[in-house]
Formats: C-alpha cells, structure tokens, sequence
C-alpha cells in the first residue's frame, strides 16, 4: 500500500470538534493503555491501522492514544511499511528496473571509453 495505489488514504486534518468527540468517546483514556489522560496530558488520534499500512481515516480505525503508546507503534509501522514496500517492489517490477544503476567500471562497455594495451582511450564503437 503506497500513496500510488488508487484507495490509499491520505491522512486528514480533524477539526478540534472532531477530536473533542473521539477524546469524549474514549472516556478521556488512552484506548490503548487505559491511563487517565489530565488536562495537560499529550494525547494523539492514532490511526490504529496506519495510513501507509492500508488503514483508514474511519471512526473505527481512529483511537485516543497517549504520548506514551505512540511512539512504540510509530516504530512498529515503519518497519512493517518497510517491509510492505520490499515486498511491493519485488513483486511488481522488472529486475532490470530495481537494480540499482552506479557508475560504470571503467573500461567496460557501459562506461562508453575502452583503454588499449598501448595506452590509448578510445570510444566503444
Ligand atoms: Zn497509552
């Protein structure tokens, strides 16, 4: 699931009335770890299926998460979209598209220049 798919779903501002309802909904509590979230207390509307992982902005894929639950998941996501795009890749493109392309090797073909046993360069013809 990348942003080229076709129903991949781009993340989506909540207006503070929206996240006043989720904050209501949770019971003013991290639906994750249950820890009673106080007025200064950092919270976040965590998408519990992430977004680059095929989540959605659905109500039922948005969750109160506290400042404490969230980066552990952050990490987790990352290494599974990693992994999604590994797979991705090898799956749908051709080998000759996703090895990767340096500098040719001096002298060979590629390069375009080939040095003879006299010393002169010359082009590949
Ligand atoms: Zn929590």
């Amino acid at each position: 699931m990348t942003p080229f798919d076709d129903d991949y779903a781009f993340r989506r501002k909540f207006t503070p009335k929206q996240r006043a309802q989720f904050f209501a909904k949770a019971g003013g509590r991290c639906q994750k770890c249950t820890r009673k979230l106080g007025p200064g207390d950092k919270w976040h509307l965590e998408h519990v299926q992430a977004l680059r992982n095929g989540g959605t902005n659905d109500d039922d894929n948005v969750e109160v998460w506290c400042a404490w639950c969230k980066p552990a998941k952050d990490k987790l996501d990352a290494t599974t979209a990693a992994k999604n795009r590994r797979v991705h890749i090898k799956h749908h493109l051709p080998t000759a598209e996703r090895k990767k392309q340096g500098r040719a090797m001096p002298g060979t073909r590629r390069s375009g220049l080939r040095k003879r046993m006299n010393g002169k360069v010359e082009k590949w013809d």
